[in-house]
């Protein structure tokens, strides 16, 4: 590996990118292990001298997007001579990097160099084992089977599922997840085959005002010569081509000050070519409320570009879009009960006026008004549309078997329990049994890191430094002979035995007839994506069906 520094002093050619590396500027020349050591009852080790480990550590890495790569790369940093395996459930790494990140934002996909060079550079104590999902149906591998092979395991998954509003209606055709929409314009093998009905009518709704939401509306909205030189998969681009939407209406339950949307992406619709944007019907002053030199920084300047409007006027743009706000959504309708026509609203209101919340104190007024609630009013509406996407956010689910292995799922906060520092919380003793082996505190040997760590939000920057914490703490534990899988640690004998890592892994993979997709093999399905692309002037052109992947590895 190289060092940290040299890679922040490549330039252009630096694997990471550049939010991320603007992120790493204010950590790199710390020392990680004072930087983040625990003050909890959970902390594990001291800073205090220690006699180096006689073996090196071998660590199972359950998912291969930012948080996965981010971890695998600081724990090679922090450990070089670690043993990594990183599992994958398709056969191609990357996970939100590949399937996630839109598009026409090629610059947020470069993060993934980190693990190319990672991979090309590790001299061998990195294997990737794509194709293997991590479960107890037939061609999974159970997690069971994986502990025995590592001293740790660190699960970095992510979010596989869309939260749901829970109102009526909500599965008829015409109301689609936005998560299952952005994995089919991204190539996501699961929803290759999605049904998203784009000529039934001009107006498409999404509820919800985060950073999803704005990716969906671009992608509807923006001019297809521009999709084109991304790697949009052609038969998406050939879809949207036929698309009769022309006006979208992205929906939020709170007001302008409090939508999660970022700047950057608020600012890229508003300077979308004849797309022109639709002030709300109340205007700003009722909606800000707040006199604007009296608002944050961060806030003003949102004010500021919502109240300035589209680069191209309404008037004259072909397409338009709008942000509604104070409009909670109460149901889906449709007479036939199949096909969606409408979608009905509550508006709300604010439970107290804005520049109540005010103090001053600019950090203070910005998490104040970032907070504000709302309340019902009380008041119904109706939207007509035969599209309206569900964009509330992500959730994360348990892996089979998690139990069996002592690891807890919060299913409510959609999290692994863990100690903020990566270290996975043991169950209260008694649950399913699982605990009685454990310690009190952590569970030995066991991480998390990213969405599954802390929840679905935040940018990939705020995953890398989320990753970088855990393997920081992973790596210290280690260090300070903490306690790890199957004893291993605390100066034992098992210490010095040492776990068969990937060699025992690869076998038991083999011995239960899975497929697995190994690092070169990947390789060869990126030329080819590379070369299909390259015939139509992009960069890639995504395989989008997994048995098309493993054929042409077969063949
Ligand atoms: P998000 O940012 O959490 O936004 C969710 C939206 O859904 C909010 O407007 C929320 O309103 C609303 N909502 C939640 N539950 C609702 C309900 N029951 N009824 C009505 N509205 C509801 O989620 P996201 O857009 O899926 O993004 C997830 C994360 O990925 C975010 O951190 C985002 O920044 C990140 N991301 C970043 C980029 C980028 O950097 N370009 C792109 C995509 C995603 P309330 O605020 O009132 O709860």
């Amino acid at each position: 590996m190289r060092p940290f520094s040299s890679l922040l002093s490549q330039g252009s050619n630096s694997y990471i990118c550049n939010s991320c590396r603007r992120a790493l500027t204010s950590t790199v020349n710390t020392d990680p292990t004072k930087q983040h050591r625990p003050r909890n009852r959970y902390a594990a080790y001291s800073t205090a001298s220690v006699q180096s480990r006689s073996r090196p550590i071998d660590v199972a890495i359950i998912g291969s997007g930012p948080a996965g790569f981010y971890s695998a790369y600081r724990l090679l940093k922090r450990l070089p001579d670690a043993r990594i395996t990183m599992f994958e459930h398709l056969p191609v790494p990357y996970g939100l990097a590949r399937y996630g990140v839109a598009p026409d934002h090629p610059e947020v996909k470069r993060c993934t160099d980190t693990l190319e060079n990672l991979a090309r550079e590790s001299s061998g104590n990195f294997h990737f084992v794509g194709n293997c999902p991590i479960g107890d149906c037939p061609e999974e591998l159970p997690l069971t089977a994986v502990t025995p092979y590592f001293d740790a395991l660190l699960f970095a998954y992510g979010a596989s599922r869309d939260k749901r509003i829970g109102i009526p209606g909500e599965d008829l055709k015409g109301v689609v997840s936005a998560r299952a929409f952005v994995g089919w314009y991204n190539g996501l093998p699961e929803y290759a085959d999605l049904d998203v009905d784009l000529i039934a009518g001009d107006t498409a709704v999404v509820i919800g005002q985060g950073n999803v939401a704005l990716d969906v509306t671009r992608t509807l909205l923006a001019p297809l010569e521009e999709l084109r030189k991304s790697d949009i998969n052609e038969e998406t681009v050939e879809a949207l081509s036929r698309s009769k939407v022309r006006e979208v209406k992205i929906i939020g339950r709170r007001g302008p000050l409090q939508a999660p949307y970022t700047i950057k992406e608020l600012r890229e619709l508003m300077n979308l070519p004849n797309v022109g944007f639709a002030s709300p019907p109340e205007g700003w002053e009722d909606l800000l409320q707040v006199p604007r030199k009296k608002l944050p920084r961060q806030l003003k300047r949102i004010a500021e570009l919502l109240e300035k409007g589209s680069t191209s006027p309404l008037e004259h743009g072909k397409k338009a879009w709008q942000l509604g706000f104070l409009r909670s959504p109460t149901l889906f309708l449709s007479e036939s009960g199949e096909k969606l026509q409408s979608v009905g609203f509550e508006k709300t209101e604010y439970e107290r006026p804005l520049v109540d919340l005010l103090t001053g104190d600019p950090q203070s007024d910005l998490n104040a008004l970032r907070a504000a609630k709302v309340q019902p009013t009380g008041q119904k509406g109706l939207i007509r549309t035969n599209l309206a996407f569900r964009s509330v956010g992500y959730q994360s689910e348990p892996l089979a078997g998690m139990e069996e292995v002592g690891v807890p799922f919060d299913v409510a906060k959609g999290i692994i329990p863990n100690d903020r520092w990566g270290r996975v919380l043991s169950p209260s003793l008694g649950i399913g049994g699982a605990a009685s082996a454990l310690t009190a505190g952590h569970v030995p040997g066991m991480y998390c890191a990213g969405w599954v760590k802390r929840g679905p939000t935040g940018v990939i920057a705020s995953t890398m430094d989320d990753a970088f914490l855990t393997a920081d703490v992973l790596a210290g534990d280690w260090e300070q002979h903490a306690l790890f899988l199957g004893g291993g640690g605390g100066k034992t004998e098992n210490d010095s035995v040492g776990r068969a890592g990937y060699k025992g892994v690869i076998q038991e993979i083999r011995r239960r007839g899975i497929r697995s997709v190994s690092w070169s093999e990947w390789e060869k399905i990126d030329a080819e994506e590379r070369r299909r692309g390259k015939a139509t002037g992009k960069e890639r052109e995504k395989i989008r069906r997994v048995p098309e992947m493993l054929r042409l590895l077969d063949s």
